[in-house]
């Protein structure tokens, strides 16, 4: 099968040094990308992150949510599983100024807009392809996956609690949920990223065989 995966955090610039964006280290796509790779063919879209490209994975670099979107609707046609484990920025500054924003006395006040849902914009186009998505949360976890897995259109999605503790942000461990929209609940324990990236291919490889 062909899998295009999603990693890293977007950056929403101000000016030329400074950007919004979100936390991620990128390891949990880059796991999924490499469990996938052992079996199916993949493409990686990666924010900017400091990891290494997983071997036998063709990997596209992008920065912004606007250039994430555009790289995985080009690849969208080529792909049977879209998995989504970027943290996409959700708010850029209107404007983007040429020149470095000077340190005035007076703030300067930023003017922000929405970022493309990038699963949202490619939902129309789904077809018969898998869709899973990946929800961050610090508080009511299921019940906001849950929300999520339906307005998003997802086959499955991915739960963590950020807020805990030994897992999620910058960690080699994760804890999950994962919610399908057969309506199956499945708790995962602590355990590394790696693991979670083989759950989740081995997820879609049964769902696919149904
Ligand atoms: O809405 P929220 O950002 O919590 O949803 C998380 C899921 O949606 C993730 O799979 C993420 O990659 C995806 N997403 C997206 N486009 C955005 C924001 C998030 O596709 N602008």
């Amino acid at each position: 099968m062909n899998f295009l995966v999603t990693a890293g955090p977007t950056r929403e610039p101000l000016d030329p040094v400074r950007f919004l964006s979100n936390r991620s280290s990128g390891k949990m796509g880059y796991a999924v990308a490499a469990a996938a790779a052992r079996r199916h063919e993949v493409r990686l879209v990666t924010g900017p992150v400091v990891l290494r490209p997983p071997k036998g994975v063709r990997t596209i670099s992008v920065v912004t949510a606007e250039e994430m979107c555009a790289a995985v609707d080009q690849n969208l046609k080529w792909c049977d599983v879209l998995i989504m484990a970027a943290a996409v920025c959700d708010w850029r500054p209107v404007e983007v100024k040429r020149h470095k924003i000077k340190k005035t006395k007076s703030l300067p006040s930023l003017k922000l807009e929405r970022t493309p849902d990038i699963l949202k914009t490619m939902m129309p186009k789904k077809g018969k392809r898998t869709f899973v998505g990946f929800a961050a949360e610090t508080r009511t976890v299921a019940r906001e996956a849950r929300r999520k897995l339906k307005e998003k259109g997802l086959d499955l999605i991915v739960a963590n609690d950020v807020s805990r503790r030994g897992s999620g942000f910058e960690s080699d461990n994760n804890r999950v949920l994962l919610i399908s929209s057969n309506g199956t609940l499945e708790r995962l324990p602590l355990m590394p990223k790696t693991a979670v990236a083989a759950r989740i291919v081995k997820w879609v490889e049964a769902r696919r065989r149904t």
